[in-house]
């Protein structure tokens, strides 16, 4: 009988209406609504400089609270919004929410360095990410170099030449671009020289087996090493252990991002933390 009813009718008896794909349905169903009724909130986590203590950046997280199903982990939310080609509305909603953030910041005097966001691979060299990182930014009137972009590598696979295309475009902007999840990709080193790249973010994955594991330790070495030689800004990713604060900070990477120093807090928690942190370092 369903078949009567033609391709696009809901097929209530089909053997392959599971209980996955109906949950995918709901979920569906539940992140088209988040967007359109703003259920998402941006959370800021700090880096910190460990030479000084002082917050250098921030880097935006989504979080997205649903009323049924609490709280969703964007580990899950992003892949399925870039499944239904969700995603770029998803990101464009985040550059506005962090450049409104920054005005806000900036309007209130607090020293947050930078806002960091992410972009989805699959959003780099589709859609008009700079016509939308330029609206933002005029919208808001805020400065460029105060909004930073985290790509992964996965964004230079399908097209090498489109995403040259567009950091440098969104470089010419002067907005700053960090290669996130640094060494867990293809790792093609020629990236480093022929994209216009600032920042390296040493994944987390690498971070975790420091200073314990010797083979990781060394590569961590190597990436401090490539990234100083390369003129490169670095950060890690994942700090959780003060053993690996001081192995990073032995080794000369000094920007740090991880539980250790705090995990992503809601925009009037990452106040506080700037707030309390000057007391401390700055009597
Ligand atoms: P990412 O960009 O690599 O972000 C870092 C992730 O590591 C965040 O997870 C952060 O909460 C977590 N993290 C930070 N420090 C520590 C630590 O010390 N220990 C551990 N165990 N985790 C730590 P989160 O917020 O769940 O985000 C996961 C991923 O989802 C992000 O990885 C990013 O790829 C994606 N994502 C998050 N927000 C957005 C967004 O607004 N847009 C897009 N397109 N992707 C996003
Ligand atoms: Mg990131
Ligand atoms: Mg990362
Ligand atoms: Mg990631």
């Amino acid at each position: 009988r369903s078949k009567e009813l033609g391709r696009n009718s809901f097929q209530l008896y089909k053997p392959a209406m599971n209980a996955r794909s109906l949950e995918r349905m709901v979920m569906e169903s539940k992140l088209n609504k988040a967007l359109r009724n703003n259920a998402f909130e941006l959370f800021y986590q700090p880096k910190i400089d460990a030479s000084n203590f002082k917050v250098v950046g921030v880097e935006a997280l989504i979080r997205w609270q649903d009323i049924d199903l609490g709280t969703i982990s964007p580990g899950s939310f992003i892949p399925l919004a870039e499944e239904l080609g969700l995603i770029i509305d998803l990101d464009i909603w985040v550059l506005n929410q962090a450049c409104k953030q920054i005005k806000h910041w900036l309007d209130d005097g607090v020293q947050f360095g930078k806002v960091s966001i992410n972009i989805s691979a699959l959003h780099l060299t589709k859609g008009n990410l700079v016509f939308a990182v330029r609206n933002a930014l005029n919208l808001w009137c805020i400065p460029a170099q105060l909004l930073e972009i985290e790509v992964t590598e996965t964004s230079f696979i399908s097209s090498m030449s489109e995403a040259k295309k567009v950091l440098n475009a969104l470089k010419a902007l002067d907005v700053n671009i960090a290669l996130d999840d640094f060494g867990t990709g293809y790792s093609a080193l020629s990236y480093l020289t022929q994209l216009p790249i600032d920042t390296l973010k040493i994944d987390a994955s690498f971070i975790a087996k420091i200073p314990d594991e010797y083979g990781n330790s060394q590569i961590v070495k190597a990436i401090v090493a490539l990234a100083q030689s390369l003129g490169l800004e670095l950060v890690a990713e994942g700090v959780e252990k003060e053993k690996q604060l001081k192995f990073l900070q032995e080794i000369g990477c000094n920007i740090i991002q991880g539980y250790f120093f705090s995990k992503a807090l809601a925009a009037s928690e990452l106040n506080q933390f700037i707030v309390n942190r000057k007391a401390v370092f700055e009597n």
